[in-house]
């Protein structure tokens, strides 16, 4: 009988994986992504409605209108270029938005739904237009190219593989889809405190974003100067950008490679 459940699974993988490819936008990998939109969509409002109920909104006026305005020029241009290039499906069911929080925490994060948290702290390090447009460009980068989806859609085939196939379907249902969620987007039991993206999404992000800022109109160097300057300024702290964001010198090595070899955009 478990030899038919495993055998079950199997099948129900392979036949996820023929069902579910997806392809990122910008760099044309292939991806698996097992959940809809929609399905992301929720979850993802549903965790940032938490977090959004006790997390302190900055009384900085200034921050947060530069903020809002290299935000809302990115997503202008990344809107129009996905639209004028067939690629909308990367924005299907986003609806940005963003946020500064009053905590000197040095962090920022993007929900799957296009919410953008930026909390004061980083603003020291990014602290021109240019520098908050390679974060942002990082932040929506990792939306656009749905990791959180795609790390979820892992986690899911390896419980799939791992245990029976109908604890899986049913996990899809309530609280246990929260908490695949929580995995598959990285916010853990703590509001806030997330858990890094893998090395592979990282610098896809940081491919990504850079090419957000060039149709922007920001200066794509500023990208590899911010994380020079991540380096500089490194924490110890467990939770904030610079744990979930390590920067070394690969990741600059690869940045520095992708704007030398970026096409026309
Ligand atoms: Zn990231």
């Amino acid at each position: 009988m478990r030899k038919l459940v495993k055998i079950m699974a199997a099948v129900a993988v392979v036949a996820l994986l023929a069902a579910s490819c997806g392809v990122v936008s910008f760099t044309g990998r292939k991806q698996m992504l097992l959940f809809s939109d929609s399905e992301i969509m929720a979850l993802s409002d549903q965790s940032y409605s938490e977090f959004a109920k006790t997390a302190p909104v900055s009384s900085d006026a200034a921050a947060t209108r530069m903020l809002k305005g290299v935000g809302e020029k990115m997503v202008y241009a990344l809107e129009s270029y996905l639209k004028s290039h067939g690629q909308s499906s990367a924005l299907s069911g986003l609806k940005w938005e963003f946020m500064l929080v009053n905590s000197s925490e040095v962090n920022a994060f993007c929900m799957p739904s296009g919410k953008i948290v930026f909390y004061e702290g980083i603003l020291k390090y990014a602290d021109t237009p240019d520098y908050i447009a390679v974060v942002m460009g990082h932040e929506m980068a990792h939306a656009i190219a749905k990791h959180g989806n795609e790390r979820m859609s892992q986690q899911s085939v390896m419980n799939l593989l791992g245990s029976a196939a109908s604890e899986v379907i049913g996990a899809k249902k309530g609280a246990a889809a929260q908490s695949l969620f929580n995995l598959g987007f990285g916010i853990g039991s703590q509001a806030g405190v997330l858990l890094p993206y893998s090395r592979k999404h990282e610098y896809e992000a940081d491919k990504i974003g850079m090419y957000i800022m060039d149709i922007a109109g920001y200066d794509v160097n500023a990208a590899p100067a911010f994380w020079e300057k991540m380096i500089e300024g490194k924490t110890s702290a467990k939770s904030d950008f610079f744990s979930t964001h390590p920067s070394d010198e690969k990741r600059i090595a690869a940045l520095k490679e992708a704007i030398k070899t970026k096409p026309e955009l």
